[in-house]
């Protein structure tokens, strides 16, 4: 990522952190999910904010999410609001060896690494509650389109060049949205 780039603003000071208790806040507006591709949320109000313990070589974090995002109905595009509020919790390791693997709870950064961009842990975080079922039917409100509901809409949906490829999504499939 560049220097200047818009990701900027989500870079936390890595070598200048002393050990302890570090709070970070953000308020994500529908700006900062245009900075991502895949991305399916066209607007958003979502206060973030983000608790750092660190201990060494080890910072431990706790990601609080509240607030809305909007996504377009799947079927007739109009505009949706969706509640969130999400507690993610990571794990960021500064070490060189490569015995640990990355996963879901554990990031693995080199130790000499001068910042850590946040900005993908709070878009990953947020998106994994993004609905199964993007469509007017799950917000209350009466389906513009004409078109019969059928499974493949939501699949063709799903598969688009748009989707997301990050295999967390993958979990979403296994979530039951009552
Ligand atoms: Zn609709």
């Amino acid at each position: 990522m560049k220097a200047h780039s818009p990701f900027a603003a989500y870079d936390i000071p890595l070598q200048a952190m002393p050990n302890g208790e570090h709070s970070y806040s953000y308020a994500l507006s529908g700006d900062f999910f245009g900075l991502f591709e895949a991305s399916l949320i066209t607007e958003a109000q979502i206060q973030v904010d983000l608790e750092i313990r660190r201990l060494g070589v080890r910072l431990d974090c706790n990601l609080r999410s509240v607030g809305t995002f909007q996504v377009g109905c799947a079927r007739c595009l109009e505009p949706l609001a969706f509640p969130i509020q999400d507690d993610s919790h990571l794990v960021v390791q500064l070490i060189d060896s490569g015995s640990e693997v990355n996963s879901d709870e554990i990031l693995v950064l080199p130790s000499g690494e001068i910042s850590w961009n946040v900005a993908q842990f709070m878009y990953e975080s947020i998106h994994l509650h993004f609905p199964l079922r993007a469509v007017c039917d799950e917000a209350a409100l009466a389906c513009q389109s004409q078109e019969p509901w059928s499974e493949q809409n939501l699949l063709t949906y799903q598969t688009s060049d748009n989707a997301p490829t990050d295999p967390r999504w993958d979990s979403l499939k296994q979530v039951n949205f009552q």
